[in-house]
């Protein structure tokens, strides 16, 4: 059923049940973060929280009320125009416009024809301690924006990350509100293309900053983010050769030689690590064959490995268990390794992350946080979730990484 957020009361009682409600799967704890470095988060909540990932707002104040209908709206908006990657200019325009309504110098940066990041800070200091950033691309196929009464929204991009920006401009724009930041401390920057090949963060590196800090937003259920896999890919083809299937002899069956690769490669013992697991390996995509009746004279497929090791190393090993194999690999000349994050923040929960994300296209020596509302379990998927209780804490919880960020 699709409910209208338009009814102020209806809002007010759905945010209520919202706050009171556990909507999603707990996952178990993997344990607190050390609070090694700086120490421990100085911004409290702005609604007398108890913790950051575990701010607790009070529903019955008219103040949150207000400020998580903000986020709502905004969120709402933002699902509500479709972003599949090329196709990020409407949902860039609408950003910008806003950002500048609310008071923001913002920049478009042209990443491709008809493609912009969106760079947003205040006055004329681009220049600024700390960066917070997302993407504002998302996969296809496009699912109708839905806020359900239980509190929970449905809809492409509402999780994956969508929520994450919401949830970081009404960071920003909350501690501006109380004066605890002012130009020169935060800047936004929303990227396209994080997945497809990370063009816009990789452009990003041409406006020539540098920061202190960058929070990243991905869903992480709350927690701050220990590391997460790299990714090394490559493609592998057999060459066979083409006989009558009544007469194998006479033939070289490529599809036979690719299994049997692809069966050894599966089967290989690929080094991990303590934080980030097993490195594992897919091959996702395979082809060959013209004919049943046809001894195929050709295969290939495509392997993705997620890294928990060293790529280099890795990848010494794939080529060593293939070498005497008839198959002939190609290693995608892109690759990163394991990205090992900043976490030295109180009173978060932490956890390490399998999938890929943008952090290791924008250099530089940065401290790195990664941090969102919603799960990556549902992202990508027909079902894709948040919660709003989760976007009202992620709010609080970017609060207190940029207040921990600033000296
Ligand atoms: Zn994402």
């Amino acid at each position: 059923m699709k409910f209208s957020i338009a009814s102020p009361a209806f809002f007010l009682f759905s945010l209520i049940i919202a706050a009171n409600a556990v909507s999603v799967p707990v996952l178990p704890r993997e344990g607190k973060s050390k609070g090694r470095g700086k120490g421990g988060h100085r911004y409290g909540g702005e609604y007398g929280s108890d913790g950051v990932g575990g701010a607790r707002p009070a529903p019955d104040s008219e103040d949150w009320t207000n400020a998580t209908a903000a986020l709502i709206e905004l969120h709402k908006n933002l699902c509500e125009i479709p972003s599949i990657a090329p196709n990020e200019l409407a949902v860039g325009d609408w950003l910008a416009t806003y950002l500048r309504s609310k008071s923001f110098t913002v920049e478009k940066q042209e990443v491709a024809r008809n493609r912009n990041n969106i760079f947003a800070y205040l006055g004329n200091k681009n220049r600024t301690k700390t960066l917070v950033t997302s993407h504002i691309d998302v996969v296809p196929p496009y699912i109708n924006y839905t806020y359900h009464p239980n509190g929970t929204i449905t809809g492409r991009g509402t999780n994956d990350a969508k929520g994450c920006v919401a949830a970081q401009i009404k960071a920003v724009e909350g501690l501006l509100t109380k004066g605890l930041i002012g130009e020169g401390d935060v800047a936004m920057l929303f990227v396209v293309a994080e997945e497809t090949d990370g063009a816009g963060m990789i452009k990003a590196n041409d406006l020539g900053l540098t920061w202190d800090s960058v929070i990243f937003g991905e869903p992480t259920e709350l927690r701050l983010s220990l590391g997460h896999k790299g990714v090394l890919r490559f493609s592998i083809e057999a060459f066979g050769k083409a006989a009558h299937s009544g007469y194998p002899q006479f033939g070289i069956n490529a599809n036979e030689d690719l299994v049997e690769a692809l069966h050894i490669l599966s089967k290989m013992k690929l080094p991990g690590s303590d934080l980030l697991g097993n490195s594992t390996l897919n091959y996702g995509i395979m082809g060959g064959g013209t004919a049943p009746n046809i001894i195929s004279p050709y295969a290939n497929a495509s392997v993705a490995i997620r890294l928990a090791a060293d790529p280099l190393l890795v990848r010494a090993l794939v080529n060593e268990t293939v070498k005497d194999l008839p198959v002939t690999l190609t290693w995608f000349e892109r690759f990163y390794g394991p990205q090992y994050l900043d976490y030295d923040v109180e009173g978060f929960e932490t956890r390490a992350q399998a999938y890929g994300t943008d952090i290791p296209n924008l250099k530089g020596s940065h401290k790195r946080y990664l941090y969102g509302p919603g799960s990556i379990l549902t992202a990508h998927g027909n079902a894709e979730f948040v919660t709003v209780t989760d976007l009202v804490k992620s709010v609080e919880g970017y609060k207190a990484l940029i207040m921990h960020t600033l000296p």
